[in-house]
This record gives structure tokens, C-alpha cells and sequence, in this order.
């Protein structure tokens, strides 16, 4: 029979009434004569709390420890899905990671998934069960112990069983009933997409529009598998929420396909440093080596072979960066008269695979904001979105005129 993967985040199995609410929907999909595969998160807030716990009983805990104690929360879920189910006389089972087994890599908190192993569940689909409801978030390590793939990992969890088991489609239930061309709390115009190339949706993702972790985008991009974003609260339809596909799939295209934001990054700004060859190594060698996710990057004009080199990183970065920047010129490996850090900015970016065929999408950007007044501090660019790092309080205003300059409330 073809297989369905229906993944319901936190808030669609926050009680036992939305568990139920949930375990319609997946019955409505089994008479229709798919096998399914349920993937849970824990109940919305559990996970925090879980993490809070274990903050709290030993702040620099053992990870493997960390993880047993935080996937415990999608166990719950799991187990009452499949309860639930049986009670609608559903043939239903529940599946923690490490029974499938779904196998990771050793990372704990923050594993990579390696291999699922289809038999087992596959074997009990042969059987006449016709749900599997497995735990999200969850696998086992080459030693045996429970690992998590990292915050929202169950996203990246119902990708990969798609993939595994050769889906039709995943359906990803949450609160939301699709993804938006920005976020409508921040822009009243905001319009649901209807489709959404994988391109688009890893680039929304990673720059900070939170429906989907972006590991399960691209999973879901080298995989080929049908992503469908839509929300556990309205009725069911096949045309519901938004489906992120091939580009081959969607046939009109905007140039620009949506607006991200991130309210909480940080420009750094290394004033002064030698202009020599192997300079950028020896500042983001170390910057790297301290776990500093550097985004954009900018070297001014050198005069006299002294230049400034500006970075940005997530705010809660800075510290960090400061410090490995401290000991490397300590060290003497990289030499500056100053270091200093704006944290009040913003990033601001259009994406849509439609730029690669229209020109003068960035100069419309430009113009766009500049008629707003707003100074742009750091511009970047990729084939598919331009980027650029503002004042904070700006942040609104810049989403708000970027949506109305490229139309984004009209459908192509
Ligand atoms: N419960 C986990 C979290 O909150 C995983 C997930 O829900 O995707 O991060
Ligand atoms: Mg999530």
C-alpha cells in the first residue's frame, strides 16, 4: 500500500483532545487505504521543560544524558497516539528511535541521521498494522545511547521516514496553516503560498522563518520528497496549506517569493588588521573553531596594507567571538587596533529563485529601503537572495516596504 508520513508538532498534540483531533486526520488517511507514518513531537512547552531540568540539575551536563533526558517527551506522545488510534480501532503501534532503529551519528544534541531500517516497521505493516506512530526528534548512536537531532529535529525525523520508506508525500501538521511570503504578525499582507520551490524554503529557513527546521529542507531537497506544511486545526483537503516542491512543479514565478528576517544578529568589526595574505584564515579559522556561526562577511579597501574586516553573527555569539579574537591576538597570529561590536541590527532578506532570470532585484531592494531612510550597514548576496544587516529598529519597516515593493500580496 503507499505510505504516508504525517508529522504533528507541539502544539497539534499539546492535549489529549488535540491528540485525538490528530488521530482523526490520520484515520481519514488510512481509509483512503494508506499505511502511515505518524511522527509526534513532544507536547508544546515539554521540551523546555525538560531542558530546564536538566540546566538546572547540571549545568555542564553530559550530553548523553542531556538526551535521554530530552527525547522523553516525544516517548509520551508516541505512546498515546498509538492509544488513541487503537481506541478509533485503528491498528496502530508506537516506535521510539532506537526500535525502528533509526541510527545517528554520535553528536549528541545534535545528531546526524544515518540510516533508517525499514524492515521492522514494515514487517508489522505486512502484519495488517496500518499506523506506525514513531517518536520525533529521537535515534540511537554507534555506542547504544539515545541521541536528538536538535531543536525542531522532528521536522528532519518525518523527512527522513519519507525518504526511507518511499513516501507519496510528508504532511507537516502545526499551527500555521502554510508558509507566507513574510510573517504576518510583522506585515498584515503576508499571503499564504500555494507552492514553494526547495530552494526557496531552505534559504527562508535558514534565514529565520521558523516553520520548518532547515536540515529537514534539505533532506526533503536531496531526497526529492514532497513537503506539505498545513495546519492540525482546519479541515482536511488535499489542496490544503503549502507544498514545498520541485521548482519544475511550480510553472509562474515572482522574482522575489518571500521576505525573512532575523531580529538578533550582530555586525563585528575587526578595525585595523594587517592586509597580508592568509589574514581572513587567521581570524575565521579561530572564529570557526569557537563554534561562531559567521554569516556575512565584508573587507574594506586597504590603505597603507592595514583594512578593516566586518563580520555578522547570531547576537548571542558576540562574547564568544570576542574572546577567540582576544587570544588570537594574543597569540600574535592576527594583530588589531580594535574590536568593536554593533548589536543592534537586524538582517533583512528577499529570496525567490525568479531572480536568477530578473536583473535589478537587488537595485529594487536598495531603493526600496533608501526611500525609507534606512541605512544599510552589510549587504549579501546568493543566486537565489539578497541579504542585507540594518538598525534593528527598522527591522519592521524594512519587511513591511520590501513586501509592498515587490508585490508579494498578488499571486504571479
Ligand atoms: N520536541 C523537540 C523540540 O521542541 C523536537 C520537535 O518538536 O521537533 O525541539
Ligand atoms: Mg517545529
Amino acid at each position: 500500500m503507499p505510505v504516508l508520513v504525517m508529522k504533528f508538532g507541539g502544539t497539534s498534540v499539546a492535549t489529549l483532545d488535540r491528540i485525538k483531533r490528530a488521530a482523526k486526520k490520520v484515520g481519514v488517511e488510512v481509509a483512503k487505504g494508506y499505511d502511515v507514518i505518524v511522527i509526534v513531537s513532544a507536547m508544546s512547552g515539554k521540551t523546555n521543560e525538560l531542558v530546564g531540568w536538566v540546566n538546572e540539575t547540571s549545568p555542564l551536563f553530559d550530553a548523553r544524558e542531556y538526551d535521554a533526558v530530552v527525547s522523553s517527551g516525544e516517548n509520551v506522545t508516541a505512546g498515546l497516539m498509538a492509544l488513541t488510534l487503537q481506541e478509533m480501532d485503528v491498528p496502530a503501534r508506537s516506535w521510539q528511535g532506537w526500535q525502528v532503529p533509526l541510527l545517528t551519528t554520535s553528536a549528541h544534541s545534535s545528531a546526524r541521521i544515518e540510516e533508517i531500517q525499514t524492515d521492522n516497521i514494515n514487517a508489522k505493516f505486512g502484519e495488517g498494522m496500518r499506523v506506525a506512530v514513531v517518536a520525533g526528534f529521537q535515534g540511537l548512536s554507534p555506542e547504544g545511547r539515545i541521541t536528538t537531532l536538535g531543536r525542531g529535529g522532528s521536522d528532519t525525523t518525518a523527512v527522513a521516514f519519507a525518504a526511507a520508506f518511499e513516501a507519496e508525500r510528508c504532511d507537516i501538521y502545526t499551527d500555521v496553516d502554510g508558509v507566507y511570503t513574510t510573517d504576518p504578525r510583522i506585515c498584515e499582507k503576508a499571503r499564504k503560498l500555494d507552492k514553494i520551490a526547495f530552494e526557496e524554503m531552505l534559504e527562508l529557513a535558514s534565514l529565520g522563518a521558523k516553520v520548518l527546521q532547515t536540515r529537514s529542507v534539505e533532506l526533503a531537497m536531496k531526497y526529492k520528497v514532497r513537503l506539505r506544511v498545513l495546519s492540525s486545526f482546519e479541515e482536511q483537503s488535499d489542496e490544503a496549506g503549502t507544498l514545498v516542491c520541485d521548482e519544475e512543479e511550480i510553472m509562474e514565478q515572482n522574482a522575489v517569493a518571500g521576505v525573512a528576517y532575523s531580529r538578533d544578529e550582530a555586525k563585528v568589526t575587526l578595525i585595523s588588521v594587517a592586509d597580508r595574505p592568509g589574514i581572513a584564515a587567521a581570524i575565521f579559522g579561530p572564529l570557526a573553531d569557537a563554534g561562531v556561526n559567521v554569516d556575512m562577511i565584508v573587507q574594506n579597501i586597504s590603505e597603507d596594507g592595514r583594512t578593516d574586516m566586518t563580520f555578522s553573527c547570531p547576537i548571542d555569539q558576540v562574547a564568544r567571538a570576542e574572546k577567540a579574537m582576544n587570544a588570537a591576538k594574543a597569540a600574535d597570529s592576527i594583530n588589531f587596533h580594535d574590536l568593536v561590536a554593533d548589536t543592534d541590527v537586524c538582517k533583512v532578506s528577499i529570496v525567490g529563485i525568479g531572480m536568477r532570470s530578473h536583473a535589478g532585484v537587488a537595485a529594487k531592494m536598495f531603493d526600496c529601503l533608501s526611500r525609507e531612510g534606512i541605512n544599510l550597514k552589510v549587504i549579501g548576496t546568493s543566486e537565489i537572495k539578497v541579504s542585507v544587516l540594518i538598525d534593528r529598529k527598522y527591522m519592521e519597516l524594512a519587511v513591511q516596504a520590501l513586501h509592498d515593493a515587490f508585490e508579494l500580496e498578488k499571486t504571479a
